[in-house]
């Protein structure tokens, strides 16, 4: 029987793919442009080279493949691997992505959305391990989210759920990149903290940030805000202490909702550590009842950077398995 599974993670910059066997074994792993400028074919392209680099390093035979999984940016229908018209991918409408890998691959393949491999990842191999329930935060330009439900990644009618960034946080609030307002995305991403941090400087705030963007507000953002508490700037340390209670107002709803056992963040401002962590899980125990409140970790992810790729392996794995059922 075939005992390995390949993942890949498109991302509009990088193309990252890895060889993973049943049993979790990561045995492969490549990482190269995605050549987004140069449209769909080019890109596929370069996910077969991908493939093929991580089957030649770990020397592994194409026929010992069982899957692979592609996670890639929404939005798509998973069911039939067709993905509409990513913001991030020029040149892609309605691309049959699963299909056309297959064609270029000659085994199975699954497409699914990259915040929902990420989650799939971290509850397969990662600091979600051991939990039936749980969810996943990516913390990037936006907030990503995932919900795995008994084992199964929760995901609704049409494909669309676990939507964690959109959830409403404040009435008639910030404007969202998805043209509502309010969404827990435009204060608990990293673009959101720095308007935080561009509001608190345009109402007088005294701050290191103001000299560190040469008085350019627009060019504040995440790395500048840590320099900014790596200098003992009070000002750096409140904006990422509102922008943890914003995610500790979004996440204690979605402890009362979900009752998970982990909450998983991932992204780079979790190198924050305790500074972002502490006042997170403060306001989501207060934000939350009891016994939800209590039973929830929230912890950082395991994974680092590799949640989608390997998600994306244990997803198609998971979905093989239930197909051949
Ligand atoms: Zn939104």
């Amino acid at each position: 029987v075939s005992e390995y599974i390949i993942g890949v993670d498109l991302g509009g910059t990088n193309v990252k793919t890895a060889l993973v066997s049943r049993d979790k074994k990561i045995l492969g792993k490549d990482s190269r442009p995605t050549r987004a400028e140069d449209g769909p074919n080019a890109v596929m392209e370069c996910m077969t080279e991908g493939v093929e680099a991580v089957l030649k390093c770990s020397g592994v035979d194409k026929k010992d493949i069982l899957a692979a999984g592609f996670g890639a940016p929404g939005p798509m229908n998973w069911q039939t691997g067709v993905v509409f018209s990513p913001p991030n991918l020029p040149g892609w409408k309605n691309v049959p992505l699963a299909d056309e890998m297959q064609k270029r691959l000659g085994f199975p393949c699954f497409v699914d959305n990259d915040a929902n491999v990420a989650c799939y990842g971290e509850y397969w191999l990662g600091a979600g391990q051991g939990a039936e329930n749980m969810c996943l935060l990516t913390l990037g330009t936006g907030v990503g989210g995932g919900i795995v439900v008994f084992g199964q990644l929760l995901r609704g009618i049409d494909g669309t759920a676990a939507e964690i960034g959109h959830l409403k946080v404040m009435r008639d609030g910030r404007l969202c990149g998805c043209g509502a307002r309010g969404c827990l995305e435009a204060y608990a991403s990293v673009t959101g903290m720095s308007r935080t941090a561009v509001e608190g400087i345009e109402t007088g705030a005294k701050t290191i940030l103001t000299e560190m963007c040469g008085g350019d507000l627009k060019k504040i953002d995440g790395k500048m805000i840590s320099d900014g508490i790596a200098q003992g700037d009070e000002f750096s340390k409140h904006v990422m202490h509102e922008t943890a209670v914003w995610l500790g107002i979004g996440i204690g709803s979605l402890i009362n909702l979900l009752n998970p056992e982990k909450v998983v963040l991932c992204g780079g401002m979790i190198a924050a550590g305790d500074v972002l962590f502490n006042p997170i899980r403060e306001t989501a125990k207060k934000m939350s009842f009891e016994v939800p409140g209590n039973r929830a970790e929230i912890v950082p992810a395991g994974l680092g950077a590799d949640s989608g790729v390997i998600g994306s392996a244990g997803c198609a794995l998971a979905r093989y398995e239930a197909m051949a059922k």
